[in-house]
């Protein structure tokens, strides 16, 4: 199965990640995660996705195009993969489209863990990763509104689109998103 995961900063996108690579036996892309660690390392990825990530933008779409076509060439992709992160922007959505495309593959289905803003924010502030400062995230939850938001009805209308209440405990989420995937394919 091949799967993206949406939702603002907090959202609980890392956690549901987790449960369903392992539960899907799938390996899951957190771009979020990769930038990081690239940034640590400084590799070439890092250094160009760093002056970004401090202040809470989005690394430029080519950067990242390139990037997941690279990470979607490995082999460990073969059976299915869950991406955490990406897409981020309708240009990135459709990119991906493309690519799997290439590949003779498709995107099975776009999770959304719908959230309000105020649990978002307060979730964030509740971790202590360098980007979770009170500026940066209000940043954060301003760009998914006006970039990611409009990737739901990309999806919606390629009825690709399983909305989850993501205000519930994790294992319970986990559930529904369970239910929803086998219900549906
Ligand atoms: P995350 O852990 O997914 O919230 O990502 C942390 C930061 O990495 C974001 O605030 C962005 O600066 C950057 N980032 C992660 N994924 C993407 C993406 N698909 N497009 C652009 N920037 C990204």
């Amino acid at each position: 199965m091949r799967l993206v995961i949406l939702g603002g900063p907090g959202a609980g996108k890392g956690t549901q990640t987790e449960y369903l690579c392992s539960y899907l036996s799938i390996p899951c892309i957190s771009t979020g995660e990769i930038l990081r660690e690239a940034i640590a390392a400084q590799t070439s990825l890092g250094v160009l996705a760093e002056p970004y990530v401090k202040i809470g933008e989005l690394v430029r779409d080519e950067t990242m195009i390139e990037f997941i076509r690279l990470r979607l060439m490995v082999p460990d992709v073969t059976n299915g993969w869950l991406l955490d992160g990406y897409p981020r922007t309708a240009f990135q959505a459709e990119e991906l489209d493309f690519l799997v495309e290439e590949f003779g593959q498709k995107v099975d289905w776009a999770i959304y863990l719908d959230v309000a803003d105020s649990v978002l924010m307060s979730r964030s502030l509740g971790r202590s990763r360098a980007d979770d400062r009170p500026e940066i995230v209000k940043r954060r939850i301003q760009l998914f509104r006006d970039r990611t938001i409009p990737i739901l009805e990309y999806y919606e209308h390629r009825q690709k689109l399983l909305t989850v209440n993501g205000d519930q405990p994790p294992e319970q989420i986990h559930q529904e998103i369970v239910k929803k995937l086998m219900g549906n394919s």
